[in-house]
Order: structure tokens, then sequence, then C-alpha cells
């Protein structure tokens, strides 16, 4: 069991440290303290300087009890969105909430204390186990650019638990999106508006062509793909010859992924020409996506994992994003775990204390279901 007590003092000592993305730099020094307390072998990467931030993400290795266990890997990250600064959590009936006027960083502060206090615990209690990493990463809000740039050679799992999902313990994803990123400029051709305007051609009407014969919103039951803003023009009396569009698509299946893309491209590119004006779309990947199968050793141990404490095990899909698209393209199959955080991104954001302790819970179960798997 763990240190109900303990954990809940550590969970609100670190909603209340404003982390923004980029700024990590506090809560990294406590975090590092914390892990090398414990006993483990702590270190930093150059991520900071790399994405300009104020700290890279934290390594922590324990080394194992059991030699040829399966070696595993736990993640959170460190970032909250804003506003996050002068967290107050307040806790009510069972229900850990801020005051209101800010978000509660439960997203993702209830991952990295799950594992804290998780791993303290197995390590207290001398629990059998195989070698284990613990990474905290940074700027994981707005686009994964922790994980995203952290050196693969330095992972040493042979699988992952990223505890960053909404959802009671006990969910699972096995399956997450890629997305690629559109910048779209839609080039005419300008005219005095009144005296001329069969000299023009209006960017305006070209991009409104190109956007109506356009598949966007939900594309299929993995797809989407999203017009996220449109700017341009000027004075009415001047025919436009510019706008810009960002878009975005994403998928759970490449092919599908790339399929949207190239739709989205030519869409632009062809309609643009029949229509006398000229398309140029720069497409930027922001990550792969990635599925696990039912049968893997990594959903196997999440499964077992919750099992063993009678949580209800649900294996999902999800639609966003998160640092397990990094490790699982890093070659370290990665499942994401449901911590009970909800209604992330408000200040309506909240916790059920027992899905706080149930998930630390949840880390020493993993531990024990790992070592006793060989690699
Ligand atoms: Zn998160
Ligand atoms: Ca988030």
């Amino acid at each position: 069991m763990i240190n109900r007590e303990r954990m809940l003092a550590e969970f609100f000592e670190l909603v209340k440290i404003t982390c923004s993305t980029r700024k990590e730099r506090e809560v990294a020094d406590i975090i590092k303290e914390k892990l090398a307390a414990m006993g483990g072998q702590v270190s930093e990467d150059n991520t900071g300087d790399i994405i300009g931030g104020t700290a890279g993400n934290v390594f922590a290795y324990f080394p194992g009890t059991n030699p040829g266990a399966l070696r595993i890997l736990f993640s959170a990250h460190m970032d909250s969105v804003e506003p996050c600064a002068g967290i107050q959590p307040v806790l009510a009936n069972g229900v850990i909430t801020s005051d209101g006027d800010t978000i509660l960083g439960a997203d993702d502060k209830a991952g990295v204390a799950a594992i804290l206090e998780g791993l303290r615990t197995v390590i207290e209690q001398d629990l059998p186990r195989g070698d284990i990493q613990v990474i905290f990463t940074v700027a994981e809000e707005g686009g994964l650019n922790g994980s995203k740039h952290l050196d693969p050679a330095r992972l040493t799992a042979d699988m992952g638990f990223i505890l960053d999902s909404s959802g009671a313990p006990g969910k699972i994803i096995i399956t997450a999106p890629g997305q690629n990123q559109f910048s779209i400029t839609v080039y005419g051709k300008t005219a005095h508006a009144g005296i001329a305007p069969e000299e023009g051609v209006n960017a305006i009407v070209v991009a409104g062509h190109a956007l109506a014969a356009l598949q966007q919103g939900r594309i299929d039951f993995e797809t989407t793909a999203n017009i996220g803003r449109i700017s341009g023009g000027g004075a009415t009396n001047i025919v436009t010859d510019k706008v810009e569009i960002t878009a975005e698509a994403r998928s759970r299946n490449p092919e599908k992924l790339a399929a949207q893309t190239k739709h989205m491209v030519e869409t632009f590119e062809t309609v643009a020409a029949a229509h006398g004006g000229r398309a140029d779309v720069q497409v930027k990947k922001s990550y792969d996506p990635f599925v696990l199968h039912e049968d893997m050793p990594v959903v196997r141990i999440c499964r077992q994992a919750a099992e063993a404490l009678g949580l209800p095990v649900s294996l999902e899909g999800t639609g966003g994003g998160s640092d397990a698209n990094y490790f699982n393209r890093y070659g370290v199959p990665s499942a994401v775990l449901g911590v009970g955080m909800s209604k992330v991104h408000t200040n309506d954001e909240y916790i059920k204390e027992e899905h706080l302790y149930q998930s630390a819970e949840l880390v020493m179960s993993i531990v024990r279901q790992s070592a006793a798997g060989r690699r």
C-alpha cells in the first residue's frame, strides 16, 4: 500500500509550483531532488536549450533487483497549460479542484505524483523489480516538444507506461493518431476592384472554392481534418491577392494520414490553378501515430496490473497526441494510462482523491507484474 497522506501532500506541493510550458526549472529541480532521495541516478538532458526552455527532460534510473526481468519506463510531463500561476488546490468531498481562478494541474501532476509515490513505496518495501527508468518531460503541451527532442539512445526500457490520460485508472490508451500541420498560402492577382476587376484574381474567392472542395471534419472513425485559421485581404477596393490558411489532419492509420494529407495538398493546388490562382502548401509532421495490440506484453501487463487491483479495464483509442507517440516511435512500446484527471485545460479541472491513490497503486502493480516477466 502506498502512503496516501504523503501522496496527497506531495500532489498539493507539486501543483502549487508554477510550471508553464518551457518554464519548468523550479519543478524540475524539486523533482530531481525527490528522485535522488529515492536512490535514483538522476540526470537532465539539454532539451531546454534546444526548445528555448528553462529546463530539460529529467531522467532517473533505478537498477532492478531481478536481473533478466523486464525493464520498464514510467513517464509523465512536468509542464502545465495556462493559467497555472498560484494554483490553490482544494479538497472537498473526495474531489480535488483549484479555487476556480486557475487550472488544477492534475494534467499531469497526477501522473508525476503517482510515479513518485508508487516507486517510492516499491523501493521502501524493497519489492522485487526489474530496471526502472523514469522520464519527466518538459513542454508536452503545445506539441510534445520535450519528448520530440530527447535522445532515443537514452531509453533503456523494453516497454513504457505514460501516466497522462483522463479516465479512471484502468483505462488504457493503446492507439493514438499522428498529426500533420498545414500552412497554406493562396495567391491571386491584385487589381483595382472598381476600375479593372477583370484584371484581378481574388485570392479569397479562390480559397473559397478550394475550401468548398475539401474533405474535412470527421473523415472516418480514425481520421479527422480541420481548418484552423484563415486570414488575408484588405480594403474593399482592392482585389485580394493573398490569403493564408492553417489546417491540420490526424489519423491513427499512417496510410490514411498520408492520403488525407495528399488530398488536402492537391485540392488547394488544383482548385487554385483552375481558378487562375496558385496555392503554396507547406506540410509539417507534428508526430506519428501509434497502435498497440492487445496481445503485446505492454498491454498485457497494464491489464494484469489493473485487474490485480480490481480496477475495471478498458482498452481505448484517443484523438489526441501524447509523449507516447514519441516513445513508441523510438521503439519503446508505450501505453497511456488514465489517472483520473478530468476537464483538463479548464479552470473546472478536477481529480477524485481516490483516483490519485489508485494511480500510484497501479504503478506499484505494474512493477510487480513486470518483475515476473522475462525479457
Ligand atoms: Zn497531459
Ligand atoms: Ca494536456
